[in-house]
This record gives C-alpha cells, structure tokens and sequence, in this order.
C-alpha cells in the first residue's frame, strides 16, 4: 500500500452482518512484537504492477482471439481478486468458449482458473512462475484495497465501478475466513498518524465494509495522536494461494509452466480466449507505458502467536505497517516508483526492525 492512500478519514460506520467475527468480551490485549536483527527470517522485495491509471480490465481482440486484461493492481491485488476475475470471467465467456486459457498464475490467475473451472469450463493455465514464487506470495496481505492507481489519472465512473469491484472483492474472502489452511483471517487493524487529516474521505469500498471502524485521538496505540481502528481481513498468501490453486486443480483446472516472449507467443495458444493476468509482465508482453513497478521491501521476523493486531504507523517522513502471519511478523511500508530491483536492502532491514522495536517499546 502507497502512503498516500492511508490518509484518508471517515465518519460513523454501520456494522456488516456478512460474517461472524471473533466473539470477544474483553479488550484485545497488545502483546509487543519482539523487534530485533536475531529474529529476523529474511528479506523480500516485491515490485507492485501498479497502473497509474487503474487496473486494466476489458476484453481486446486480436483476429480470432479474444484477450480480456486482468492486470495492473498495484498495492491492492490481493483485496481487489475476487471482484476484478469476477468481471474479467464474465467478459470471456460471453462468447461462450468451450476452453479458456488463463495467463498468469498469482493472485488473479487462480482466483480466474477458479471461477472458470467452477461454472465447469475447461481451463488451462500458463505461467512462467506459480506460489510460492510470484509477488501475490510477497503481499503483506492485509484486506484493504488501496494504492493502484493516481486519483487525478481516473474517472468518476472508474471510482464508482471500482467501488462495487471492492464490495464483491471482500465477500469472496468470506467463506473463506477461518477455515482451515486458508490463512484468512479477522484481526484488529490500526491506522496512526501524529496528525489529524486534512480530507474526510470514505474508507475504500466503503465504511461499512470494516466493521467497528472508530476514530480516536486520545488513548491510541504507541501515544499517535490520530487512529482510524477498524476490524479487517488477513489473508495470509502463504497458506491461500497454494489453497486455492489446489481447488482449482480439484475442479479441473490445469496448471503449464510456459514463459511467454511476445505478444505472437500469446496469440499461438490454442484457446481462442485468454485471460491475461501477467501482472507487471504485461508491460512488456502488451507494451503498456502506464504501467511501472512499485518496488516494497519486507522483513520477516520470527513468528508471535500471540500478535493479533497489525498497524499502518504514519510518521512525518516515514511510514511503517506490521502485519501478524502464522509463520512470521512483517515489517514493511517502503514504496518506491519504477524500480526493477528485487534485491534487499540490508541497511533498510536494520532501520526497519530498529523502528518498530522503538513502537513496541511505547506499549
Ligand atoms: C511489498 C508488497 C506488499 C503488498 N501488500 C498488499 C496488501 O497488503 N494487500 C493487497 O491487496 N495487495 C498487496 N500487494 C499487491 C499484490 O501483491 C499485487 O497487486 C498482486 O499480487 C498482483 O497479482 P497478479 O496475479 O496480478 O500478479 P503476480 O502475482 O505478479 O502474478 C503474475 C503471474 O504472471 C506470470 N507472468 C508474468 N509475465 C509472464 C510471461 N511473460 N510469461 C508467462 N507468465 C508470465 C508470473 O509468472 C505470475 O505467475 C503487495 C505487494 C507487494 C510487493
């Protein structure tokens, strides 16, 4: 997620009846993470396809070929999967094909292959990678759909479209939600910054999609002055997309490794429709210019099952988010534009641990 989109403030939110959430009597207790360089499992870059004019979602015919885009999501793809292959499934099979072909195999290429094997269509997909080893495995995740896109690049219909996207995004996750080796999960999300917001703006998708979503600025976690807490959805990709790839299969899904060169690669497939979610593969493969890489750093700390919170920390020039995942602690929150590097920084591992140490210690 981008800095920017987490300055955003709402007003009094409804309650979703969409879901059981843990029964608690008692406040939450904050345990502190144990921030520190010997607990530290390892670094891991993931560059963010990240569209400054929102994710690409529309079909495009090449002779006799049908492509339908699913690709460009930014910071926000986990959250958007089940809402943009929703569309994206629904676009290639209104020619009713007899067998579609999905490219890609991260996030949005299963939750396709999913949908598509679901309603009893063959489907095939192609990829050069497959979980653990594309960057939906590098998300941190947390269930908020933000950071894929510059709001003066897009429309007014963009947003409200977008705004349906997220709704039906979220209840996918749903059924999902504690069940076993899915890793989705509810948790207590906090959003800290040491000023107040200068914009009111609805949370994305909107308010009444967090249940107990409440501003305070007094009593708030680590003493910030400002603090948006909310109920949010996890989804640890670890467990999920192994999982949902494995539902796939069940359903008769088929998985190739291929690694596509061009364009012509593409079309040679012998589906006449395809699916398209190469993430930022698709620059190259599409030759699209409006979509870059949002280079994130994570460091993965030994794992605490006692954290069942997380936080966004907004500092004057620094931004920290901390995300609880049955095998580790993330440490996150860079976002750097058009680079390509997925070599970790050593030094900003250390800075990162050194920082959250520092938060833990004002529990
Ligand atoms: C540090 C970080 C933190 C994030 N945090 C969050 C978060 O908290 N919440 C959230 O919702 N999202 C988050 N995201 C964003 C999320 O990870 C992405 O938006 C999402 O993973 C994109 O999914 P995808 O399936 O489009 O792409 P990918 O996961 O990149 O999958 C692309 C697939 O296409 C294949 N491919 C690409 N090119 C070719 C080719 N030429 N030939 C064959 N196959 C090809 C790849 O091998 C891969 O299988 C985060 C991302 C990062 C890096």
């Amino acid at each position: 997620m981008l800095r920017r989109e987490f300055l955003f403030a709402t007003g009094a939110v409804g309650l979703s009846a969409c879901t059981a959430l843990p029964q608690s009597r008692k406040e939450p207790q904050y345990y502190p993470i144990k921030s520190s360089l010997d607990r530290v499992i390892k670094n891991v870059v993931g560059l963010r396809p990240y569209r400054t004019a929102g994710y690409r979602l529309e079909a495009e015919t090449f002779d006799n070929k049908k492509i339908v885009h699913n690709y460009g999501h930014g910071g926000g793809g986990i959250s958007l999967s089940w809402g943009t292959s929703s569309i994206a499934t629904q676009l290639a099979l209104e020619s009713s094909p007899q067998s579609v072909a999905v490219v890609g195999s991260g996030v949005m290429g299963i939750t396709c292959a999913l949908m598509l094997a679901r309603q009893g269509v063959k489907v095939t997909v192609y990829a050069a990678e497959f979980p653990p080893h594309t960057t939906s495995n590098i998300a941190a995740a947390l269930w908020l759909p933000t950071s894929y896109y510059d709001r003066k690049e897009v429309s007014e219909d963009f947003l409200a479209q977008d705004k349906q996207i997220s709704r039906a995004a979220l209840e996918g996750f749903y059924g999902y939600v504690n069940q076993p080796d899915y890793g989705v999960f509810w948790h207590d999300y906090h959003f800290l910054s040491h000023r107040l917001p200068k914009r009111k703006r609805e949370l994305p998708g909107g308010n009444d999609l967090y249940p107990q979503y409440k501003v305070s600025t007094e009593n708030n976690l680590f003493g910030y002055t400002y603090q948006e807490k909310m109920k949010s959805l996890m989804i640890d990709p670890s467990f999920y997309l192994q999982r949902i790839k494995l539902d796939a299969q069940i359903s008769g899904a088929t998985f190739q490794r291929k690694k596509f060169g061009s364009l012509q690669e593409v079309l040679s497939l012998k589906e006449n429709v395809i699916i398209n979610c190469t993430g930022l593969g698709a620059k190259d493969l599409f030759n699209d210019d409006k979509l870059l890489p949002v280079q994130g750093q994570l460091t993965l700390l030994l794992p605490q099952p006692e954290i069942n919170y997380s936080y966004v920390a907004v500092d004057p020039n620094e931004f920290y988010y901390m995300f609880p995942r049955k095998g580790a602690i993330i440490l996150g929150g860079t976002t750097i534009r058009n680079t390509y590097s997925t070599k970790p920084d050593e030094a900003l591992s250390r800075k990162m641990v050194s920082a959250h140490a520092n938060l833990a210690s004002r529990l």
